[in-house]
């Protein structure tokens, strides 16, 4: 655990970053409460789930100053529940649920935290918008109350191969850089939600700020998992 903290500072600097420019997402899901809790000692303070229903049963557990993460895909009709639950969402992927957490943040009073997912390698069993539609779907979403665009968020092809993993991060970076440049209102776009157990390294040396990592912390998880 302190282990994976070490080497995500080791890869920041690797890459001529700054360590605090780079946070560390827990991801949780599959792993117990009291094993959660221990990992969060070592100085870990963003914790990321992929469904609704477990993390409503887990994260109220959580102590206060935990920032939760929701990073799977987000039915329309758990919207109420993930915002009660959840910090920031990294999977808006749709102008229908954008509608809908606009809706629900709207009549709470609040600003809902989202990144944009966006499918970068055209993987067809991916979610996530494909590249030439994001600026579109930001524009959209930049016009609604309610929704705070804070980056972009995307799950890298299964593959070992360096090249396209640094090419689907390479592509989330250039896409970032291009909408945060258009100055939208509500657009922050300073996130880039990217890299995983296997490539969180070169995913910090194109540019994440936020590395979701679940298997390098808890070990691996049991089949069907993968939520
Ligand atoms: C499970 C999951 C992760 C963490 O994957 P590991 O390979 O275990 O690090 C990251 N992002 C998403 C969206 C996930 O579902």
């Amino acid at each position: 655990m302190a282990r994976i903290c070490e080497s995500v500072a080791k890869a920041a600097l690797k890459a001529g970053r700054s360590p605090k420019d780079v946070s560390v997402v827990a991801v949780t899901k599959t792993v117990a409460l009291p094993r959660i809790l221990e990992a969060l000692e070592c100085g870990i303070s963003h914790v990321g789930e992929s469904r609704v229903q477990e993390a409503k049963e887990k994260l109220p557990g959580l102590p206060p100053g935990i920032t939760r993460h929701m990073v799977g895909h987000l039915q329309t009709n758990k919207v109420g529940s993930a915002l009660g639950i959840f910090d920031v969402i990294h999977s808006l992927d749709r102008v229908s649920l954008a509608q809908e957490i606009s809706r629900r943040a709207l009549a709470q009073g609040m600003v809902a935290r989202v990144l944009v997912q966006v499918n970068t390698a055209g993987d067809e069993e991916r979610h996530g918008v494909l590249p030439g539609g994001v600026e579109s779907l930001v524009r959209q979403i930049s016009v609604m109350g309610g929704l705070s665009v804070e980056g972009l968020m995307t799950i890298a092809p299964y593959t070992s191969e360096e090249r396209r993993l640094r090419k689907a991060f390479s592509v989330l970076r250039e896409l970032r850089d291009e909408i945060k440049g258009k100055n939208m209102a509500g657009v922050t776009m300073e996130h880039l939600s990217m890299g995983m157990s296997g490539d969180y390294q070169l995913a910090i040396e194109e540019g994440a700020t936020l590395v979701r990592v679940g298997t390098a912390i808890f070990g691996s998880r049991p089949r069907g998992g993968d939520g």
